[in-house]
């Protein structure tokens, strides 16, 4: 098809040209002289993103799934019991991974659509008086249902509690997107990947770990190898990785982290809610519902649409893609058919999100989804026109 293909599934994201232009480079020496400018380039950098001065960060040629492993050996012991909340696809494989690695893991079920309810998670540490529960798993951004918790409410309820787990936050989906304090949240391990906020291809893990859980790394008896953070430490300290590190990819952080800092934290996070809040009032023009039950939980990096009984998701799934150039991200699991789900996270702007809702509008026509053409654009446009000052000089 001619013209450009239209990416709007929560990740891997647009990646900007900037980056292409900055990964466009030959291999190089890894072990030269020279390199660890970059590494102390971009571990120096890493830690503002999420709002950190004392975290440390570790960047693996592995993907965001890979870092729920990383953080959990290096952090608690062999069949230790963890707490975790499951309200979608994401939430549910963090804690196969961890039941996988021998954890035993308390799980609080709550319907897809919700996210975690910090008096929950408050009562369920409560009744564990001695202590037992190591760590409490959440994923932020549940990218399955478009739900974004509340992480410093859950914080504040495991105070609450006065229990001492650690607290592993999955922000895959919500890093360099969504505001994330870790030091004021005090989470001990943060996990993202490179394919979303950071608007760059998969192929990179990142890890931000607490000083408490550094402190601890000599301690913990799990098995590990590759994952293990102790050579990466040591090797990162004087500028260099244990193992080959993805040259190409970091050349991309570090210019992706030049970008997001050169934005601001706070005005991604801000460009990003005020983006969702345009794409969600196109949905609802359209008369259509979001997955996520509440206001309090919509969340801004990706929308889950549900589509009206009868119909199914994946038809608008594919006339998008066949007809219209536009990839739309599909139902997951218990939602296959049922949801579709617009990604509106890392590299967007007013004018491309448009395309992608007058995509999704003739997409949904063509399914056989009544509504009124150009109501979701025009819902979008509206509101980004009064939420934006004018610039014109
Ligand atoms: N966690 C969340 C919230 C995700 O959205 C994803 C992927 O979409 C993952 C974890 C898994 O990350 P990866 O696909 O990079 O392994």
């Amino acid at each position: 098809m001619p013209g450009r293909h239209h990416l709007y599934i929560p990740g891997p994201t647009n990646v900007p040209d900037r980056l292409l232009r900055a990964m466009h480079r030959a291999q190089e020496d890894h072990r030269s002289a020279a390199f660890p400018a970059l590494t102390r380039s971009i571990l120096d950098r890493l830690p503002a993103v999420v709002g950190s001065t004392t975290a440390t960060p570790f960047v693996f040629p592995a993907s965001g799934s890979a870092m729920w492993e990383a953080a959990l050996v290096n952090s608690v012991h062999p069949g230790s019991r963890l707490l975790a909340v499951r309200f979608g696809q994401f939430s549910h494989l963090f804690i196969q991974t961890a039941r996988q690695l021998g954890y035993v893991v308390d799980v609080i079920e709550v319907p897809w659509g919700e996210g975690a309810h910090p008096g929950l998670i408050e009562a369920a540490l409560r009744a564990d008086p001695a202590h037992d529960i190591k760590g409490v798993l959440l994923v932020h951004n549940e990218t399955a249902t478009g739900v974004t918790s509340d992480v410093g409410a859950v914080r504040t309820a495991m105070d609450r509690a006065g229990h001492p787990a650690l607290l592993y936050v999955d922000g895959v989906s919500s890093i360099a997107s969504l505001a994330f304090e870790m030091d004021a949240w005090r989470v001990d391990c943060a996990i993202t990947g490179s394919q979303k906020g950071f608007m760059l291809p998969a192929g990179l893990g990142i890890l931000y770990c607490s000083p408490r859980v550094v402190r601890a790394l000599d301690t913990v008896t799990t098995p590990r190898a590759y994952f293990d953070l102790r050579p990466m430490l040591a090797n990162n300290a004087q500028g260099y990785f244990p193992s080959t590190p993805a040259l190409t990819l970091l050349w991309g952080l570090d210019e992706a982290l030049t970008m997001l800092l050169d934005e601001g934290m706070a005005n991604v996070v801000a460009r990003h809610r005020r983006l969702a809040e345009g794409v969600r009032r196109a949905v609802h023009a359209w008369g259509l519902s979001l997955c996520a039950s509440n206001a309090a939980w919509y969340s801004d990096t990706v929308t889950a649409v549900v589509v009206p009984d009868g119909a199914d998701a994946r038809v608008v799934i594919a006339h998008a893609a066949s007809r219209w150039n536009l990839s739309l991200g599909s139902g997951l699991t218990q939602l296959a058919g049922k949801v579709f789900r617009i990604g509106h996270m890392g590299d967007v702007n007013e004018l491309m999100l448009a395309g992608a809702l007058a995509g999704t509008e003739m997409a949904l026509l063509d399914a056989g989804i009544a509504l009124t053409p150009g109501s979701g654009v025009a819902a979008a446009a509206s509101w980004w026109r009064e939420s934006a000052p004018l610039s014109v000089h």
